[in-house]
């Protein structure tokens, strides 16, 4: 039997129940784990009202923007509702873990951006469901920053792709756009063209640093270029919790953001950091193990609250 406070590839427990609360048993926990990887179709997430486009963004790097991005795609994807995955990346990470071609020349996000081809002509089904789709990004999309200085309507160009009517064709519920580490003019992009921002921190030591220098854009592009953005979710990630460090992150950010940040907190995994190796997201790779049942946990947060402020 496992040991209870840690998963099949030493993941501690975080999501959900833990073996801390009252009356719950880590055999419970096995059973409940076991169900819902053998019936995913028990978990049905409610269709947003209208199309949900969010921005996965902050400048500093490596905090779980791209695993979170296209794990929570897939954990909706997985439950019957269509999403599109705009990889506004050079590094192309998003792209590689959703099994999505992604070599120079590929139709890609760079194209979409000079107003070359459409959303639709440029997205890619995903390896992990056939309601996943993604606009990949190659790397062509590295010298865009610089390009985009002197384009018209240089912040606007990736959503006035995404209000094309060719996007209709993949009918999606939830837009992912994941941003590269950086606040330049392709995050700029990415928050001129949606609604929603959910900022990945990692639980660790600086994590809060730079925080402030990115709400205060967020602000910016709000006052000038996009009134109806806002900062709907924060999510914390690589959860140790072995450290106490990682609860006074936690427990420093769910002070400064309350509701904001989900209840749910993604774990340290290894399985989490091998799937992308093998083109995937968690959720096909290991399905059963806790970093794929805290990103399953986190969608249906998210698809849950809505996406509406004050709702
Ligand atoms: P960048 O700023 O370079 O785009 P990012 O913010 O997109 O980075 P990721 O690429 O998602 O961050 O994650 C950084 C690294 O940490 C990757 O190697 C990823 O596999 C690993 N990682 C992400 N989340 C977890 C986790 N919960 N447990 C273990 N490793 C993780
Ligand atoms: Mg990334």
């Amino acid at each position: 039997m496992r040991f209870p406070s840690t998963g099949s590839d030493g993941e501690m427990a975080m999501s959900g129940f833990s073996s801390d609360d009252i009356g719950w048993t880590p055999i419970m926990e096995e059973a409940q784990r076991a169900t819902r990887v053998l019936h995913p179709e028990a978990l049905q997430l409610p269709r947003p009202d209208e199309r949900r486009i969010m921005t996965v963004a902050n400048q500093k790097g490596g905090v779980g923007k791209t695993t979170s991005t296209v794990n929570l795609a897939a954990g909706l994807a997985l439950h019957g509702l269509n999403v599109l995955v705009i990889d506004l990346d050079p590094q192309g990470n998003a792209s590689t873990a959703l099994g999505v071609d992604h070599r120079s020349g590929v139709p890609s996000v760079y194209e979409v951006l000079l107003g070359e081809i459409g959303v639709a002509d440029a997205a890619q089904q995903s390896t992990q469901s056939e309601n996943l789709w993604c606009v990949p990004a190659t790397i062509d999309l590295a010298g865009s920053e610089i390009e985009l200085v002197t384009m018209v309507a240089r912040e606007g160009r990736l959503k006035e792709a995404l209000n094309a009517e060719g996007v209709e064709r993949l009918a999606p519920d939830y837009v992912f756009i994941d941003c590269p580490p950086s606040l330049g003019l392709l995050t700029v992009n990415a928050l001129v063209a949606a609604r929603e921002v959910l900022i990945p921190i990692q639980c660790e030591y600086y994590a809060l640093e730079g925080l402030g220098q990115l709400l205060r854009n967020i602000e910016l592009v709000q006052a000038h270029l996009n009134p109806a953005l806002w900062v709907s979710t924060i999510l914390l990630t690589m959860y140790d919790g072995r450290t106490k460090l990682a609860d006074q992150v936690a427990a420093e950010v769910r002070g400064h953001f309350g509701e904001l940040a989900l209840r749910t907190v993604i774990p340290r995994s290894v399985k989490i950091s091998e799937a992308p190796g093998f083109g995937q997201t968690v959720l096909t790779y290991d399905p059963g193990s806790r970093g794929s049942m805290s990103y399953l946990d986190a969608a249906r947060e998210i698809a849950e609250r809505g996406g509406r402020k004050g709702a």
